[in-house]
């Protein structure tokens, strides 16, 4: 089950992130969004919608239009309806603290494995090609920039 780890980090009766569910992806409509996620640390939240979820990473730093690199860290896998998610995430409770969308669009996908993406992305604030690569002999540690 795709979404299992999301919705074991969350109590839904405390939360308003939503329970969501695995959908139908169509590839000329895959959902892109960057959330600004002020938890113990701010960082911001890149999402992609591939097959039914959202793939996830926590990037440090905030993204930039031009080439420099950016450390995107993986999380887990999100439900497509948490792209229109913003709302603050009550203390004490998975991922605490205030959530607002800051870029959103579609994307194109270019090239998925399962260490490299190739994605145009057509947001408001990032357009154009932007890869992510993973780290060799690294976990969950990826490189987020502009091509
Ligand atoms: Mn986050």
């Amino acid at each position: 089950m795709k979404l299992r780890e999301y919705r074991k980090k969350r109590k839904f009766d405390k939360t308003r992130e939503p329970e969501g569910k695995v959908v139908e992806s169509k590839p000329d409509n895959l959902a892109y969004v960057i959330q600004k996620h002020q938890a113990s640390h701010l960082h911001y939240d890149l999402r992609l919608e591939w097959e039914g979820v959202l793939l996830s990473w926590a990037v440090p730093k905030e993204p930039t239009t031009d080439e420099r690199k950016r450390l995107a860290v993986r999380t887990e896998d999100h439900p497509v309806q948490y792209a229109g998610f913003e709302g603050t995430i009550p203390k004490g409770e998975y991922g605490a603290g205030e959530v607002r969308i800051w870029d959103k669009g579609i994307w194109v996908a270019e090239e998925v494995k399962e260490d490299r993406i190739v994605a145009q992305l057509k947001g408001q604030k990032l357009k154009g090609r932007f890869a992510l690569i993973k780290f060799k002999n690294q976990d969950k540690n990826w490189l987020f920039f502009k091509l």
